[in-house]
């Protein structure tokens, strides 16, 4: 039992009688375990006859043996294009930027991107996704989405050309005053910007010592042209705590490159496998301590916010690469999906974990359905299996975050849906008409 008081004390909060799968220590599942919650923070977790017994709450919620896991760090995401989901394109990547996405962006605007991000965020509370990185245009209409649903997010801009967007953003997120929203500077890709734009979002990190997000190595072509990691570190747009997002073709000398600089990568296999872009060598990455998290990339690119996809994809596909020394286990994933995802975020003191002193973000897994079953008393293997493998967002019916309840019972508490759902199309059908693509 691991506990921050050390006196009898009370709390808020005990979730009891839950499968608890904590992620620190590793493996570990207290069942019956509880959680204890005071003002958003985890004061205890533990077996349940130990944490109930210690502190008097004022509430009780009986989880009857449901998992309770820590909520899910999605590491690359662009919220704001959700209005592209199910846009009926087979392009590979080039195509899918020249012909849909960017044109797509230029029609955007302000509101649309606020509805588009307010689409995004139901969809992943109603996934147990509590945290995500993003990068989007509008990033103070992004800002306010994010803040008005309650999730956690690292907001940067997606720069293509020199302009004062990047400074706004910076700017923007700190004048919203709203501690579970911070900011990273975003640049799309070596390729996608100018280089007066590379030039100034590497200055702009290097004097608001801020990390980068950027897609690198998604596709051979960047590397065989020189514009995989070792340019982006090259260009000073590698700072620690940054995001690579994909980094999938990479020579062993980057690799060490990425480790030495303290930089994480964001690994998003279904978006990789729809895109056809390669399946990332990620043991190499964890092998050498490099963190990784898992995401879903655009809904343009994959069409699901669903981290239990990625988990199941990251294990499917690493055991699929023949050159994998170990390939990634169901613990891996889980890991991945939480921790690596909030470390990938530079978050891991506050997020990723059950332990006690960290931040109250937590999911509950409605187990018993007949795609859970059957599932042995006191299993971790087969609880942990169940996870990658069997769930799906809609067996997550508690989504937590700072303590505040976003989900309860499977029901939005702060988002009406259906109105969410009703812009969201509407938002679609006027943005996809003026970008003449629809
Ligand atoms: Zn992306």
């Amino acid at each position: 039992l691991a506990d921050a008081v050390t006196t009898a004390a009370t709390c808020d909060l005990i979730l009891t009688g839950a499968r608890v799968v904590s992620v620190v220590p590793s493996k570990a599942l207290y069942w019956p375990g509880s959680v204890a919650i005071r003002d958003g923070v985890i004061l205890a977790v533990g077996p349940s006859q130990d944490v109930d017994e210690r502190f008097a709450a004022a509430r009780h919620v009986r989880c009857d043996g449901d998992i309770l896991m820590p909520g899910f760090v999605n590491a690359h995401l662009h919220a704001g294009m959700s209005l592209l989901k199910g846009y009926p394109c087979d392009y590979a990547l080039s195509e899918r930027l020249k012909h849909v996405v960017w044109p797509f962006m230029a029609a955007m605007d302000e509101q649309a991107t606020g509805v588009a991000v307010r689409a995004a965020c139901a969809e992943s509370i109603s996934a147990g996704i509590t945290t995500f990185a993003d990068m989007f245009p509008f990033v103070a209409a992004t800002a306010h989405a994010v803040r008005d649903t309650g999730l956690r997010a690292r907001l940067a801009p997606y720069l293509m050309t020199e302009s004062d967007e990047l400074a706004r953003a910076v700017r923007d997120v700190s004048s919203l005053g709203c501690p579970r929203v911070t900011a990273a500077v975003g640049v799309q890709s070596l390729y996608g910007a100018s280089v007066s734009a590379l030039e100034q979002a590497a200055d702009i990190a290097r004097s608001e010592k801020l990390p980068v997000h950027i897609h690198v190595a998604e596709t051979r072509a960047e590397f065989d042209q020189g514009m995989g990691v070792r340019a982006v570190a090259r260009r000073g747009l590698m700072p620690k705590g940054s995001i690579l997002a994909h980094a999938i073709h990479v020579d062993a000398e980057e690799i060490a490159q990425i480790a030495q600089r303290g930089a994480g990568v964001a690994h998003n296999p279904s978006a990789n496998a729809k895109l056809g872009t390669g399946i990332a060598n990620i043991s190499a990455y964890r092998s050498v301590g490099i963190p990784v998290g898992l995401g879903s990339d655009s809904v343009a690119a994959n069409d699901r916010l669903d981290l239990f996809e990625e988990m199941r994809m990251a294990v499917f596909l690493s055991r699929l690469r023949r050159d994998e020394a170990t390939p990634l286990s169901i613990w891996d994933a889980i890991e991945m999906a939480t921790l690596g995802g909030a470390q990938v975020l530079g978050l891991d003191q506050t997020i990723g974990s059950l332990e006690p002193g960290k931040a109250a973000d937590l999911i509950r897994i409605r187990l018993g359905a007949p795609h859970l079953e059957p599932l042995l008393d006191n299993d971790r293997e087969q609880v942990a299996a169940h996870i990658v493998f069997a769930a799906r967002p809609a067996d997550v019916s508690m989504v937590m975050v700072d303590g505040d309840v976003l989900l309860d019972s499977s029901v939005f508490t702060k988002l009406d849906a259906a109105m969410v759902m009703q812009a969201a199309t509407a938002a679609a059908a006027r943005v996809l008409g003026r970008a003449g693509l629809a």
